[in-house]
């Protein structure tokens, strides 16, 4: 069976949805539920939220079935990520990934 990817875009930002990656966490939309809402078609809109909205969303997705797809990632001197693990007491990690911007 073919793995489904989808894309949608705003300015030079790409959100990647893999939905066979994805565990359920309710993170994206709880988290920014003026671009992510499962009960809608598309479920992901990006007219109402910024892109550093969209960008800081994404990282906190535990599972990577949404990613980010930026064409400032090709430049690597403007942009650069930092990844923290935290343990979590009888349960998974929680991987928290985010941008950091130089200028
Ligand atoms: S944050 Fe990621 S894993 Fe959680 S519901 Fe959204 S897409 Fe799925």
């Amino acid at each position: 069976m073919e793995d489904i990817i989808k894309e949608y875009s705003k300015d030079d930002v790409t959100v990647v949805w893999q939905p066979k990656k994805c565990i359920h966490s309710a993170n994206c939309w709880r988290g920014l539920p003026k671009a992510f809402n499962p009960k809608e078609k598309p479920w992901i809109t990006l007219d109402n939220v910024s892109s550093e909205e969209i960008m800081e969303q994404v990282m906190k997705c535990p599972s990577g079935a949404l990613s980010i797809k930026s064409e400032s990632e090709n430049k690597s001197e403007s942009v650069k990520t930092d990844t923290e693990i935290v343990i979590i007491k009888n349960g998974p990690l929680q991987i928290k990934r985010k941008f950091v911007y130089q200028t």
